[in-house]
């Protein structure tokens, strides 16, 4: 019999019941054993949904409070002192390395956190010191979970973050200098306890993550598999249990001399088919005699229904190499990066619903494929075939075949991505019309989002106030931004973006092509969620999307306004996006849709425009070489073409929230905007040095002040920051700004942070 598996489930609960639990457990709401007693009935809810999905293996030890990897650090007392000295309960210690601590007299910041791979979710980095030790905790938790759900009647295969993984995905503690590999040898008798401890509680078979190995690792991490996997396979059928390696998000066949050694003798090896399918023959042929293949093939990263035939040919063409005994059927990663169930979408156009599947929806996925290659096809018949018409509507549906839409991608031109002259010539031109001063200061975008505001917008989508109303209010917002610009003396004003609710779902709702979710919530890091729009089709722009307020603003303004616009690939990577089309295809629509709001929004006189793109490194994939060269290829094709419409005289900036561009500076430079505003207060100004060593011709805006503290820098501290990074930029190519935009800050900071802002701008010039 083929084994259906499912890697990981979300934790949130249907209603984002955990978020509500933690949260109230912080504003002191809830209880201790309340909050442990919500999260044992959510663990048991879960199981019990995979169960009754017919799963065959149901993970346990995938539940986590805060964090999956944050409970390893605890579990393995990697505890730095400034946490443990203060002998917190062991759920607040828990919580004050995740989020930080300041109650009580006691003030500690979180533990660094940090993206999971290309997901959006994040995860608490291992912080080691250097003369770390480890010690298991007393009741390990996946032991503990292992026998609740035991006690339920539901055996579970536990997982575990590998030692590998572990080690390489954190860090020297600060002030410290320990290589995180170079404690393997003493980190590995806690791997053997636990899974010795695993064992005797009755779990026979244990998931062990070793997702570095998508990663081009370097030769000391390459080097530390086979002694890791020597000693915790010896275990195996003896005192421990049967290793399942987990491997997703990418393809494991450059790292294959490491998985050939000892790894070989895992009693499972798992890989992402969905991402990776061609690596599947590959993997097959480096399979040890009796190991055994976990096919991931249903995508554990997004919102679609599964494609049964595809899924189906896959795994029958492993049988036939390896037989039913040697094949599971499983999620491609953990369901962690999907929403709980697709029940809770109640608006939804039934059309696109029957494209969609969430987390419940996929484990039945699961144990549909698993019974079809068991059985043969004739046992879900009726489900295949369901499906089949599904797969056939959506592909030739309306919303996935605009032919006006496909025919204007054909026509795109080469031209159409560059600018009419250099930068050098537009330069000329925007000085002319926009006779900014030296050091010209500006801001990101958005100013703060006022309780008002947001009284306002909810009153407006429920209906309680009408259009007119809501239109009126957001002028009187735009009114008040650019009084405040002008008492400051700012020189390029932006209007505030009061109407917009997030920079990606306002440009969405204003497109073709996208829809909404009520309930498709998941999990970003601890107790936040995002909740994605998602690209179901073709894109276009019916209309335009910004020209009402930017134009409004601009008619009330006595100095350049600036136009904002979020950027095609962060309107790509912070959606679902479609999983029929290449991303390249839907990052050209979204482009072709923001370039006629950039040609729309200079036809409405408004002569600086700025295109958001913070997303863009976190879509470079996670290997170096020329997967990344093509991502980077057509990402910053899409940003030329959305913004290469307009005349020299018009000026494009653009903004990132980070400064490290070292990696892939060449696709930076490519961009050709005019001005770059960049995130760098907290960052070192030393990263500016790449801008003078690869002579960098256009203009910076590196931030002169982090916008996520409520602290207001002075003016002395401004000009310090300025001068530091004179040393890196020339005069003529600093602009002053922010690190971001304003909208989580409050009036009075940002008040009083830009005064000292434009202060210490006004001194540079008198200097220089
Ligand atoms: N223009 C946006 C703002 O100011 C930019 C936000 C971002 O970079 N994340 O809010
Ligand atoms: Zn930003």
């Amino acid at each position: 019999m083929v084994q259906s598996s499912v890697l990981g489930f979300p934790r949130m609960g249907k209603l984002r019941d955990l978020k509500k639990a933690t949260e109230a457990y912080w504003a002191g709401k809830l209880s201790t054993d309340e909050l442990l007693a919500e999260g044992k009935r959510l663990r048991l809810e879960h199981w019990k949904i995979q169960k009754d999905a017919g799963v065959d293996v149901i993970p346990s030890n995938d539940f986590a409070y805060y964090d999956q990897v944050l409970d390893q650090i605890q579990m393995f007392n990697v505890i730095p002192e400034r946490y443990s000295k203060h002998n917190l309960p062991t759920i607040d210690e828990y919580f004050a390395m995740g989020r930080g601590h300041q109650k009580d007299g006691i003030d500690v910041p979180a533990l660094e956190m940090v993206k999971w791979f290309d997901s959006n979710y994040h995860y608490v980095k291992p912080t080691f010191q250097d003369n770390q030790t480890f010690k298991l905790s007393d009741d390990p938790k996946p032991v503990r979970h292992f026998l609740e759900a035991k006690e339920a009647g539901i055996i579970t295969r536990p997982v575990i973050l590998g030692p590998v993984s572990f080690l390489h995905l954190g860090k020297a503690d600060r002030d410290h200098t320990v290589d995180p590999i170079s404690l393997l040898e003493k980190l590995l008798p806690v791997y053997e306890e636990l899974l010795k401890k695993l064992k005797e509680a009755g779990a026979d078979v244990v998931q062990i993550d070793e997702p570095v190995l998508v990663f081009d690792l370097p030769s000391k991490v390459r080097d530390a598999f086979k002694p890791a996997y020597e000693k915790l396979t010896a275990l195996q059928g003896s005192s421990g249990p049967q290793l399942v390696l987990a491997t997703y998000f990418g393809d494991i066949v450059h790292n294959f001399d490491v998985v050939d050694a000892a790894l070989q003798k895992t009693y499972a090896l798992h890989v992402d088919l969905v991402r990776h399918p061609e690596q599947l023959e590959k993997v097959i042929e480096h399979l040890g005699p009796k190991q055994i293949l976990s096919a991931g093939v249903i995508d554990g990263r997004n919102i679609w229904k599964n494609n049964m035939q595809k899924s189906i040919e896959i795994v029958e063409t492993a049988i036939q190499k390896l037989g039913k005994e040697r094949v599971i059927v499983a999620t491609s990663s953990s369901l962690l990066h999907t929403p709980h169930t697709l029940d809770s979408e109640k608006n939804l156009d039934d059309e696109v619903k029957d494209w969609f599947a969430f987390a419940v929806q996929k484990a039945s996925e699961v144990a549909v494929v698993a019974k079809a290659v068991t059985e043969g096809p004739d046992s879900v018949r009726s489900t295949l075939e369901a499906n089949a018409k599904s797969m056939k509507a959506r592909a030739t549906s309306k919303r996935t075949n605009k032919p006006d839409v496909k025919k204007r991608q054909e026509g795109v031109s080469k031209e159409d991505h560059e600018r009419k002259s250099a930068f050098p010539t537009r330069y000329a031109e925007q000085k002319k019309t926009l006779k900014l001063p030296l050091f010209p200061t500006t801001t990101i975008g958005s100013f703060p989002q006022t309780k008002d505001i947001r009284v306002h917008r909810n009153k407006f989508t429920k209906g309680e106030i009408t259009a007119e109303e809501y239109e009126k209010f957001i002028e009187k917002e735009i009114d008040d931004v650019i009084a405040i610009q002008d008492e400051l003396g700012l020189d390029v004003y932006v209007h505030g973006e009061p109407e917009r609710n997030d920079m990606v779902q306002y440009f969405g709702e204003r497109m073709d092509g996208y829809e909404f979710t009520t309930h498709a919530w998941v999990q970003s890091y601890g107790s936040r969620c995002v909740r994605p729009p998602i690209i179901v089709g073709d894109i276009s722009r019916p209309k335009p999307m910004t020209v009402k307020e930017s134009k409004y603003a601009a008619s009330k303004s006595k100095k350049p306004m600036k136009g904002m616009l979020t950027g095609p690939i962060t309107c790509l990577r912070w959606s679902f996006p479609r999983d029929d089309v290449h991303q390249s295809v839907q990052a050209q629509q979204l482009a072709l849709a923001l370039r006629d709001e950039v040609v729309d929004l200079e036809k409405a006189g408004i002569y600086v425009i700025q295109v958001d793109e913070p997303a863009l490194r976190e879509g470079l994939p996670l290997r170096a070489g020329a997967e990344r060269e093509k991502y980077l290829s057509w990402a910053v094709d899409s940003f030329k073409l959305s913004t290469a419409g307009v005349e020299d005289s018009t000026q494009i900036h653009s903004h990132f929230c980070y400064s490290e561009f070292q990696d892939f500076f060449h696709a930076i430079a490519a961009l050709d905007a005019d001005v770059l505003s960049i995130e760098n207060s907290k960052s070192d100004a030393k990263l500016l040095k790449v801008f003078i060593d690869e002579a960098y011709p256009r203009h910076i805006g590196p931030g002169v002040y982090d916008i996520h503290s409520p602290r207001v820098p002075s003016e002395q501290e401004i000009k310090d920051r300025l001068s530091e990074m004179l040393a890196y930029l020339k005069p003529d190519q600093l602009w002053i700004n922010p690190d971001c935009g304003l909208k989580t800050r409050q009036w009075k900071e940002t008040k009083a942070a830009l005064a000292n802002m434009v202060a210490a701008a006004r001194f540079f010039r008198e200097k220089y």
